[in-house]
């Protein structure tokens, strides 16, 4: 199996728009985007690892590292094996993950992140509403309680911002969050193309 697989980080506070982004670039031939909160999302509620994951993110903390990393390898191993993506021709856009410095050690041997796409935003109050938005439109219990919110972001600030100093600064780009999907996008692709062809 062709590891470490050649990837983009997207990176930046929960609201931020990742997902979003993610799912727009996911669409176009050659990248995928694998996204940590919709792998934990669609696991079965009943099971032993989805009422895990329930009981972390209903507080608004992370899944513990070793749990996190081991199920998100096995992700990628189905996803191979079901010929969804292919680390031979495909870029992983990588969505929420490596979330803790921990998990960007464990994942060295795993990922060569080629790029950080680090979206920024000076207004949190727009993320905050962003959220709430998003609770009722996807149903998701930890967007939906303002101090379930707060603490999403002091686990941003605390365990997951750190993370940005494990990479070299040259990979790193800070791209301003604000505006329509399509202008973000358009920041994010003009940022990204030159690292693919470097
Ligand atoms: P997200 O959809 O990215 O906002 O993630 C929703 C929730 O999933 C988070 O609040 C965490 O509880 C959990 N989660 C997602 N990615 C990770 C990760 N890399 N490490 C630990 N927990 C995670």
């Amino acid at each position: 199996m062709a590891t470490p697989y050649t990837s983009i980080l997207l990176f930046g506070p929960p609201g931020i728009g990742k997902g979003t982004q993610g799912k727009m670039l996911g669409a176009i031939p050659g990248f995928f985007h694998l996204a940590t909160g919709d792998m934990f999302r669609s696991l079965d509620k009943e099971s032993e690892i989805g009422m895990e994951f329930a009981r972390y993110s209903s507080k608004g903390l992370l899944v513990p590292d070793f749990l996190t990393v081991r199920l998100w390898r096995q992700h990628v191993e189905q996803l191979i094996k079901r010929e969804l993506y292919n680390p031979e021709v495909d870029v992983l856009l990588l969505d929420g993950i490596p979330r803790s410095v921990p998990q960007a050690e464990s994942m060295k041997e795993y990922i060569d992140p080629c790029m950080i796409v680090h979206l920024v935003c000076e207004d949190l109050s727009k993320m905050v509403r962003r959220m709430q938005k998003r609770a009722t439109e996807q149903g998701r219990p930890d967007d939906a309680d303002e101090s379930v919110i707060r603490k999403r972001f002091e686990v941003y600030s605390g365990q997951t911002a750190p993370v940005l100093a494990c990479y070299d600064k040259s990979i790193i780009s800070d791209i301003d969050a604000l505006g329509t999907q399509a202008e973000v996008l358009l920041r994010v692709l003009s940022a990204i193309l030159p690292h693919l062809n470097a």
